[in-house]
């Protein structure tokens, strides 16, 4: 059996960054920025007010200063000629300075009577955005970058109407098994719900894949063989269940005999150990246990780093986190254990119950807390590591 990390490695060299296409602005938020992009233009274009006032030169803004209002620059309504000495020019908010002009004086600041201001307080700051004082020509995003709101604004802001991005990865789901029907199924008396491929979906979506849910595909040979057909042209083949050594467990099997070149089988770690990857039909290919709990710790440790690396993301290991035990532990076996755990401000806590098929456990959780091979008893205060969920 290897090693989590070995398997990490292995997993990490079945997903290379996938190609990169445009996609419209409005379509960006959350992909992957493949290419740096760099502005074309000055933001702002021209030297702009920041508030509502009166453009002056600031030779001219001494307290009780009296200037004449010889016209009106508004925001997309520019003034056109040139303010000379002792003249001033009404201003609003995003308007270019008039020539002539560097500085706005604060309507509050001022006293008007008929197209005469005075100037009723000191003067501090000029209320001046500088030309290109946001970003200017040649000003880059760097690459690669998960977009959020806040760059889809800046990229809007760069002229930029569509943005290089890498493609999505295309993920399919194959849950496995006779006693499973889809939500909304009536169960028979000895069925269950399939719920892994679609806690999957969520997660892999949230990570930035796009992920089909295939038909259950049964126990049987052929029911696999159609399921590995339809999941042609995905990137990655993820099945759930049937990849133990049960006499019902043939994903191993029938991914062999359709081809799959195997790189592994068997992960020394807790929940999650029949794991199996490869590569078939040219799709990166992972068997993950059935098991609920254990599909989904396999997904977070495992699926969503190797949607990031497709994603261009890089391939590092997200570093664990340390908190202290409020409660002790005891001691670990052979195989590294991802306990379901939550942290509060008074520390982290594993919950007592961790059988691999407790979703609603899995759904307290806050945190996997990590435990190494053979990791000695653990005190209360103790620090240990996890990684958030
Ligand atoms: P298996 O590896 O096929 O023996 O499955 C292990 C356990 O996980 C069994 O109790 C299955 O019923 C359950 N299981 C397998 N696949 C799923 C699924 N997609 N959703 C929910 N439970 C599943
Ligand atoms: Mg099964």
């Amino acid at each position: 059996m290897i090693t989590v990390d070995e398997a990490r490695a292995l997993l990490m060299a079945l997903a290379d960054p996938l190609e990169v296409e445009e996609v419209p602005l409005t379509e960006a938020a959350g992909r992957v920025l493949a290419r740096p992009v760099t502005a074309r233009r000055n933001q702002p274009p021209f030297a702009a007010s920041a508030m509502d006032g009166y453009a002056v030169n600031s030779a001219e803004t001494d307290r009780h200063s009296m200037l004449q209002v010889i016209g009106e620059s508004a925001a997309g309504h520019g003034f056109e000629g040139k303010v000379g000495a002792g003249q001033a020019v009404r201003i609003f908010t995003g308007a270019p300075l008039p020539e002539g002009t560097d500085f706005v004086v604060i309507q509050e600041d001022v006293s008007r009577t008929g197209n005469v201001i005075t100037i009723m307080e000191d003067q501090s700051g000029s209320n001046v955005r500088a030309e290109g004082g946001d970003f200017s020509t040649g000003t880059t995003i760097d690459a690669p970058l998960r977009l959020g709101a806040e760059h889809i604004a800046l990229l809007a802001a760069m002229n930029i109407p569509t943005v290089p991005v890498t493609r999505k990865p295309v993920v399919a789901l194959i849950s496995t098994g006779d006693e499973l029907v889809m939500p909304g199924d009536t169960p028979g008396p000895d069925q269950i719900i399939a719920s892994n491929t679609f806690g999957l979906k969520a997660m892999l979506e949230a990570a930035g894949a796009h992920a089909r849910i295939l038909p259950i595909a049964r126990d049987t040979e052929n029911s696999l063989k159609t399921a590995f057909d339809l999941a042609r042209g995905a990137d990655l083949v993820i099945t759930i269940g049937g990849a133990s050594v049960g006499d019902h467990d043939l994903v191993g099997q029938v991914a062999g005999d359709l081809g799959m070149e195997r790189s592994f089988y068997k992960v020394a770690m807790r929940p999650g150990k029949p794991l199996m990857a490869g590569r078939l039909h040219g799709m990166a290919m992972v068997g993950l246990p059935g098991n609920p709990v254990s599909a989904m710790v396999c997904g977070e440790i495992f699926i969503k780093p190797m949607i990031q690396a497709m994603l261009g993301l890089g391939k590092d290991a997200a570093q664990p986190k340390t908190a202290r035990l409020s409660a002790p532990l005891t001691k670990n076996g052979p195989r590294q254990h991802y306990m379901r755990a939550r942290l509060t401000d008074d520390g982290i806590t594993a919950f007592d119950n961790q059988d691999s098929a407790m979703l609603s456990v899995l759904a307290q959780a806050n945190t996997l807390l990590i435990r190494p091979p053979h990791d000695p008893e653990r005190a209360a205060g103790e620090e240990v590591a996890y990684l958030p969920l």
